[in-house]
């Protein structure tokens, strides 16, 4: 048996307490990987509170994991101890059904996510499918790269789903943990960027980043500016906007793309589409394949978040200055 030590809510909203659990005997396609550091998600905070009604506790959260695998099933062919990889919000997937053989493992019916109905990363173990045991690129920065696991794939698989291209002049609301990934990948894409932001103390960083320009995301008087111009819009917060507006400031058959978990339906006029023939989309991380690629463009361009790091066990700390808005951009936590 093998024991992990780790941290779990006991019940929605619950502060994270250390917490111990035992692991079966591995699985023959299964990798055992020893976690470094795991990055914080919303999508954490979502689901320690519940608010998709999934979740099932104790609750280890904690799904933007680099780490060394140190285990492997008889099965598994491409990895073996030592080897540096990553896991994300996506632990395992069925690999028989079309999804799964056509490449869009992320999209099967069964995909296994890690801190659903299992226990994820906020640990000094976590367990997976050797399929999304991502292998990290040679000269990655590993205390960066967790928050490309999920914050990053979820916000660079829009980019290839929408087919953004290099002259394309594109927007991004949100500027948290993904929306800052977003404006570097968009930014070394070649696109001009422009953001939009709730917080006006964030402007100079986000410029910093690469936007040519910032908005106020909550103000459809602003939003006007710009109304008829951008191919493409990313929408990360998980809030209610305005968001015809947003639809307005879309160019002729430009796209709308939410990968923010926004919990109320959103507003969309169908007249908003019909007239420009623009139309809107959504989306879940990305494939194993694409993650891979993924981590590679990052390598090449020097694509990382902007990280600040707590260790695992300030880990409510850590929480609460993410839920607080204050995270500069993207929390990671050190084993
Ligand atoms: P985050 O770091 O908290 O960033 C969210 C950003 O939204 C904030 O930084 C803020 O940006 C903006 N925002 C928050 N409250 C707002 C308000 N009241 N009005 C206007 N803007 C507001 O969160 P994250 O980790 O990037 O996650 C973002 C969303 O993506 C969450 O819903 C998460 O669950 C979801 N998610 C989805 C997937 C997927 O597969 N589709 C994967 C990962 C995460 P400004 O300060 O710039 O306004
Ligand atoms: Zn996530």
């Amino acid at each position: 048996m093998n024991k992990v030590h780790a941290y779990a809510a006991q019940e929605a909203g619950g502060k994270l307490n250390p917490f111990t659990y035992e692991l079966p005997a591995l699985g023959s396609e299964e990798v055992d990987i020893k976690i470094h550091y795991c990055g914080i998600c919303h999508s954490d905070l979502s689901m320690i509170k519940n608010e998709w009604g999934m979740t099932q506790y104790p609750l280890v959260p904690g799904h933007e994991i680099v780490g060394e695998v140190i285990a492997v099933g008889s099965e598994v062919k491409n990895l073996k101890p030592g080897v540096l990889v990553g896991l994300g919000w996506n632990s395992a997937s069925c690999m028989h059904c079309d999804q799964c053989m056509n490449g869009s493992h992320h999209l099967c019916s069964t995909v296994e996510g890690t801190i659903v109905g299992r226990h994820g990363g906020f640990a000094d173990q976590v367990r997976g499918h050797w399929s999304w045991a991502i292998p990290l690129p040679e000269g990655i920065d590993l205390k960066k790269a967790g928050p490309l696991l999920c914050g990053g794939i979820t916000v660079f698989n829009p980019i290839i789903l929408a087919g953004v291209k290099a002259t394309d002049r594109v927007g991004v609301i949100g500027i948290g943990g993904l929306g800052h990934m977003a404006l570097k990948f968009l930014n070394k894409w070649g696109c001009e960027v422009i953001a939009f932001s709730s917080n006006p103390d964030k402007k100079e960083q986000i410029l910093a980043m690469g936007a040519t320009k910032v908005i106020n995301s909550r103000n459809p008087k602003e939003l006007e500016s710009i109304a008829g111009s951008l191919d493409f819009i990313l929408n990360t917060t998980n809030v209610s906007l305005d968001w015809n507006s947003y639809l307005t400031a879309l160019a002729p058959q430009g796209k709308f793309h939410t990968v923010g978990a926004v919990l109320e339906p959103m507003a969309i006029p169908a007249f908003s589409l019909i007239m420009g023939e623009k139309t809107v989309g959504g989306s879940p991380l990305g494939s194993p394949a694409l993650t891979r690629t993924m981590l590679e463009f990052c390598v090449r361009h020097d694509i990382y978040p902007m990280v600040e790091e707590f260790p695992m066990a300030e880990v409510n700390a850590a929480l609460d200055h993410l839920e607080s808005g204050k995270a500069r951009y993207r929390i990671v936590l050190k084993v």
